[in-house]
């Protein structure tokens, strides 16, 4: 039977793959519009985020909704998910069983979307969605292509409030980012 948003949420929110499902208050499952051409993906739900079960809710989602409106966008114009849907404690990152654990959800949303433009928030979506050995110093903001699918990384939204050096050049990724939806999701032009 033919994966719908309905089923693969239900399922989710009841899942137990991996030791995160022990210490959780909520599965954060994703936000935002699930005909979305726009595909934003983060590591993992911090504090607030497993509190209401929505991604990007605390001061980095703020400046993360910030960041969205300099480029014309909302939540109402992406979808946005995580590499893990529970939180990790202490907000530390993922382990790699526990992002191969959680991988298939995304997996089976990114389906369900056929994103045009796909946008890793920071390293660790990055590695596992671009490349492995991708380098987020070096390597935000550059264009990757798969499967037919554009994609691209800046820095995550807690890294630009802990260091605002970076910040100059993620408002140049961002412009690219603008660029490239104008030219291939002519809706949001
Ligand atoms: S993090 Fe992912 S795999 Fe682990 S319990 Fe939560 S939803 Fe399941």
């Amino acid at each position: 039977m033919a994966d719908t948003w309905e089923h693969l949420k239900q399922d989710c929110m009841q899942c137990r793959g991996c030791a995160l499902a022990d210490t959780r208050t909520h599965v954060v499952f994703g936000d935002g519009a699930t005909d979305a051409e726009i595909l934003l993906v983060g590591e993992g739900p911090g504090q607030r985020e497993d509190e209401q079960g929505i991604p990007f809710v605390g001061k980095a989602g703020l400046f993360l909704d910030d960041m969205l409106e300099m480029i014309g966008l909302d939540r109402s114009k992406v979808y946005i998910a995580n590499i893990v849907k529970c939180r990790p404690p202490q907000n530390r990152d993922p382990l790699n069983v526990e992002q191969d654990a959680c991988i298939g959800w995304l997996r089976r949303q990114t389906a369900l979307l056929r994103p045009k433009i796909i946008i890793c928030l920071g390293r660790i979506a990055a590695k596992v969605i671009i490349k492995e050995d991708f380098k987020i110093t070096a390597e935000h903001g550059r264009w990757f292509e798969r499967g037919g699918v554009q994609m691209t990384a800046i820095y995550h939204p807690s890294a630009l409030l802990r260091d605002v050096s970076k910040r100059p050049e993620t408002f140049e990724d961002l412009k690219s980012i603008q660029t490239k939806i104008r030219e291939i999701c002519p809706v949001h032009s």
